[in-house]
């Protein structure tokens, strides 16, 4: 056969469609084990969700995946294996909160002067969802205890129920938009817990310092599924959008326009409602079916915003502001480790991003400057580059941070989220249970599918599998 048939026409022991950190780890992890590996992606780079932007001189920012803390350890022993280093995200100095139009300045978690009312309110909010949080399983969420319960009611109508002040809901809303890049009315109370508890706890989810947002990686997350992916170069293939995977008796055929993969195993390693749009031949059961048409992506869009130098650090600001009606939810300072240039990164998430997401590029770029000179002074209107990442448009990405599940998913469908149908495997982070829907969630989800697959060959247990192995988490 021709190199260019052979191109068309691909053999492997298994075939891994996405080449974000799921699908790449997968592929690595069964590479490791002796077995044959075909990588698709359909864009001509790889790391889907984790994208880099460079502001040159060697330094690069991140347009998507960003942060990780104490308790990551999945993703932290990746980007170890691979040589990229972590470094603290800058955490000094005062906080903004723009409540309803007015400006707060503070340190700590909660601006105080909102009212002692407002504090207490929030704060023993927190502790119950702490609490609650605690008792869902990553592993299984629809066996949490009154997991019906749970998972009957949205996030907002259990804030209407717990909570007395209105700036103590507006709060709770700005972390679920910042966090969850959905409105309180549309997340499942259960879906609140499970992802707070897979991540190391719902304080732990907001927090800089002492949270998921301790620490970046120097050169941008994207350089983990970089360095990942130049390991895998016989393996990969870029531009390969996948379209159709069709089963037979004892093989696979996954393929798109003008090539086609046959492998004893498919892993599917993209956001569930990507996945539920191939076409599969037979149809795959409707369980599965019914649970892709019910778990949306998130809406965000994060753009950044780059200046000289950091001049809100001279001002005595940490650069993180949070907002509740403005044009972004959160803006975090995300300068390179050296502290030069001075980013600022904007989220636009929730229903910030569902109105923004109607204007053009132009109008974003005005309002988003807009609401950054509020916090920050007019000097923060004219950054000398401005750049967006709308992950609504990104055709194979289609929202973020993760999926998240409406009342009644998980509950009623929850099972069909990791069981494997036929020789096809699932992986992606909201199939992860250590820290699902972050990078994390995306290394654990392809290590299990991956040792699925050997588990299935080998005779030996994925429980096994996953105690004998000495980077458990990495
Ligand atoms: C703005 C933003 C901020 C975030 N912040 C953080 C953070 O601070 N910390 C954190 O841990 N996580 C964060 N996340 C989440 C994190 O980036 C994701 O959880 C993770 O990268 C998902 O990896 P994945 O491999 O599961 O999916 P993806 O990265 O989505 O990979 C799927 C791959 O499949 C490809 N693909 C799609 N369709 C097809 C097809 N038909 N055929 C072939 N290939 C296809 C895509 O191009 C992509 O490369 C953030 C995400 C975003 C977007």
């Amino acid at each position: 056969m021709s190199q260019a048939a052979d191109e068309r026409r691909m053999e492997a022991d298994v075939v891994v469609v996405g080449a974000g950190l799921a699908g790449l780890t997968a592929t690595r992890t069964l590479k490791d084990a002796g077995y044959t590996v075909r990588l698709l992606e359909a864009r001509e780079r790889v790391g889907g969700r984790l994208k880099g932007f460079d502001l040159g001189d060697g330094k690069a920012v991140d347009l998507g995946g960003e942060y990780f803390g104490d308790k990551s350890t999945a993703i932290a022993a990746t980007a170890a294996s691979v040589g990229v280093r972590g470094f603290r995200t800058y955490d000094e100095g005062r906080r903004i909160t723009v409540l309803d139009g007015r400006r707060y300045e503070y340190t700590g978690l909660f601006p105080w002067r909102v009212g002692p009312a407002t504090l207490a309110d929030f704060g023993q909010a927190v502790l119950r969802i702490e609490r609650l949080a605690r008792s869902v399983p990553p592993e299984a969420p629809w066996r949490a205890p009154n997991a019906r319960w749970l998972d009957s009611q949205t996030f907002w109508s259990w804030c209407r129920r717990n909570t007395v002040t209105p700036a103590a809901r507006a709060f709770l809303t700005m972390v679920m938009e910042a966090g969850y890049c959905a409105s309180p009315a549309d997340l499942s109370l259960l879906h609140v817990l499970y992802y707070a508890n897979a991540s190391g706890g719902f304080r732990y989810l907001v927090e800089v310092s002492g949270g998921i947002q301790r620490y970046r990686f120097e050169g941008g997350a994207h350089s983990i599924p970089d360095r990942l992916a130049a390991r895998l170069p016989e393996e990969l293939r870029t531009g390969a959008a996948v379209r159709r995977v069709e089963q037979r008796a004892d093989s696979v055929l996954v393929s798109g326009t003008g090539y086609e993969v046959r492998a004893r195993y498919a892993v599917i390693a993209l956001p569930v409602t990507l996945a539920g749009r191939l076409v599969y031949e037979p149809a795959l059961p409707g369980t599965r079916d019914q649970f892709t048409q019910r778990m949306p992506a998130g809406a965000a869009i994060k753009c950044l915003a780059v200046y000289d130098e950091p001049f809100w650090r001279a001002d005595g600001l940490s650069g993180q502001v949070t907002s509740n009606r403005g044009p972004f939810r959160v803006a975090f300072d995300t300068s390179p480790s050296d502290g030069s240039p001075g980013v600022l990164s904007a989220f636009v998430t929730g229903s910030a991003a569902r109105a923004l997401a109607r204007l053009t590029p132009s109008e974003r770029r005005a309002a988003v400057l807009t609401g950054l000179a509020e916090a920050f002074g007019p000097q923060a209107a004219r950054p000398r580059a401005f750049v967006e990442q709308n992950w609504l448009d990104a055709e194979f990405t289609r929202g973020c941070y993760h999926g998240f599940a409406p009342p009644g998913l998980y509950t009623a469908y929850g099972q069909a989220l990791r069981t494997p149908i036929g020789l096809i495997h699932w992986a992606g982070t909201e199939s992860g249970v250590h820290q699902m829907g972050s990078m994390g969630g995306a290394v654990d989800s392809g290590r299990r599918a991956a040792r699925e697959i050997i588990a299935r060959d080998s005779g030996e247990s994925v429980r096994q599998l996953a105690a004998a192995d000495p980077v458990r988490r990495g």
